[in-house]
This record gives structure tokens, C-alpha cells and sequence, in this order.
């Protein structure tokens, strides 16, 4: 289920532009509009999952797609061999501000080695 209102639901539909890196019938990944390092990419599932705290057996197909086609994304933007970090905001402690499931593919550089 879409939700009408929201960003990467309307980046889905190409109802707004993005800068594509990867696509497939359940994923999309596309380049970080404010980037956080030389490579940072947001992975998204084709359908409307609020956040990690939607996760349920019936859509588990879709973030388990983004798992296991980050190696192939880190690939196309040449991080595979340097290393990247994969982030998910969860809620507002989390940092999150955009209200549909996203993994965050970050890397190009040496990140930061703290966790917080
Ligand atoms: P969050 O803070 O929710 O974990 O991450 C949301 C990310 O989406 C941020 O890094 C932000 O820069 C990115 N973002 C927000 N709006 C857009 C947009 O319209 N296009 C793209 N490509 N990225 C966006
Ligand atoms: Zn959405």
C-alpha cells in the first residue's frame, strides 16, 4: 500500500526525480540528495513500510532484496572492496525524517569508527 503523501513513495511512482543506481521489481536505490560522504545511496522497498518497526512476514521479501543486493550496489558505485556502512533511522531517537523504510549506503571515504 502507497501512502499519497510520502516522498519515497512519490520517488517510486517517478512522480519526482531521482538519480537511479539500482532497480528491480521490489527495490529502488538512488543517490542521497544531501549526501553524507562521497558515496551515501538510499535503498527503498517498493511498497509503503513506514520503518523498521513495520517489518512483518508478509513484507519481509522486500528489506531481505535490499540485503542482499547492497554487495551489488556497492559494486556499481565501486565501495565493495573499500568498505561502506549500511544505516537504519528508526523513530524520531533514531534520527529519522523520512517516514518509509530506507537502508542508507554510505562510504567513498574512512567513516567515522564511533557508532554514535
Ligand atoms: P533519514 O534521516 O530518514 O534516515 O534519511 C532520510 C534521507 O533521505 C536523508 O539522508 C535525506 O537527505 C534524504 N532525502 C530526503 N528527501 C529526499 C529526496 O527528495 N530525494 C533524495 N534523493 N533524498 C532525499
Ligand atoms: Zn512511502
Amino acid at each position: 500500500m502507497n501512502n499519497e503523501n510520502c516522498i519515497f513513495c512519490k520517488i517510486i511512482a517517478g512522480e519526482l526525480p531521482s538519480r537511479k543506481v539500482y532497480e528491480d521489481d521490489k527495490i529502488l536505490a538512488f543517490h542521497d540528495i544531501n549526501p553524507a560522504a562521497p558515496v551515501h545511496i538510499i535503498c527503498v522497498p517498493k511498497i509503503h513500510v513506514g520503518s523498521l518497526n513495520e517489518i512483518e512476514p508478509k513484507n519481509l521479501e522486500y528489506p531481505a532484496r535490499i540485503i542482499e543486493k547492497i554487495p551489488e550496489i556497492a559494486k556499481i558505485m565501486g565501495i565493495f572492496d573499500s568498505g561502506y556502512r549500511v544505516i537504519i533511522n528508526v523513530g524520531k531517537d533514531g534520527g529519522q525524517s523520512v517516514g518509509h523504510l530506507h537502508f542508507h549506503v554510505i562510504g567513498g571515504k574512512q567513516l567515522p569508527l564511533g557508532l554514535v
